[in-house]
């Protein structure tokens, strides 16, 4: 019978860089692919509909809440972010290993519905490289950039609820640190 996928999340604070690290994974593993997320906040320069996000109206989105459609959504920075079930499902079965990028509420969300979800939380090396990570993104007002870095203090404190914690000092080396655990996890669940 077809082994079921892994569902891992990651999560670590705006800036830590989970981006570059989960497509570096992404690009070298292809049974390995990443949930696209819905959310309510307005799409980035280079980012596309379907690709980075699902960009939905507030209505969408609550009509899709009403539905059920979420394994789980959280509010990050005034804006709705939530994981639609049915594509994770589905890859899942297929011997896919699924990844979920999202906030701390929503890990732990998933942990709550999803027993066997493997949790890894991705750190800066140090506060002053985030700091200097999101000041140099400059697609954020200052204001913003003040406020992704509160919450990044706030998130970093539950880092200790996750299965582990990668540290991103370089991005090949953390992702393949992922890879590792992630292949240890299939074969512990293959001897259980
Ligand atoms: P950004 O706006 O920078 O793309 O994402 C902001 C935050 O929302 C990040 O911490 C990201 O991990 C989180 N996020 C993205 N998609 C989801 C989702 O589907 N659910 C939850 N709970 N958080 C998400």
């Amino acid at each position: 019978m077809l082994e079921q996928g892994l569902l891992v999340v990651i999560s670590g604070p705006s800036g830590a860089g989970k981006g570059t690290v989960i497509k570096e994974i992404l690009d070298h593993n292809d049974d390995i692919c990443l949930s696209v997320s819905c959310t309510t906040r307005p799409p980035r320069p280079g980012e596309t509909d379907g690709v980075h996000y699902y960009f939905k109206t507030r209505q969408e989105f609550k009509s899709m809440l009403r539905n059920g459609e979420f394994l789980e959504f959280a509010t990050v920075f005034d804006n709705y972010y939530g994981t639609p079930i049915f594509a994770v499902d589905e890859k899942r079965r297929q011997g896919k290993d699924v990844v979920l990028e999202i906030d701390v509420q929503g890990a732990l969300e998933v942990r709550r519905k999803v027993a066997d979800a493997l949790l890894i939380f991705i750190m800066p090396p140090s506060m002053e490289e985030l700091e200097r990570r999101l000041t140099g993104r400059q697609t954020e007002t200052e204001e913003q950039i003040k406020k992704r870095f509160t919450t990044a203090y706030y998130e970093m404190k539950f880092k200790n609820q996750y299965d582990y914690v990668v540290v991103n000092d370089t991005v090949e080396r953390a992702a393949a640190e992922i890879v590792d655990i992630i292949n240890k996890e299939h074969e512990m669940r293959r001897n259980k």
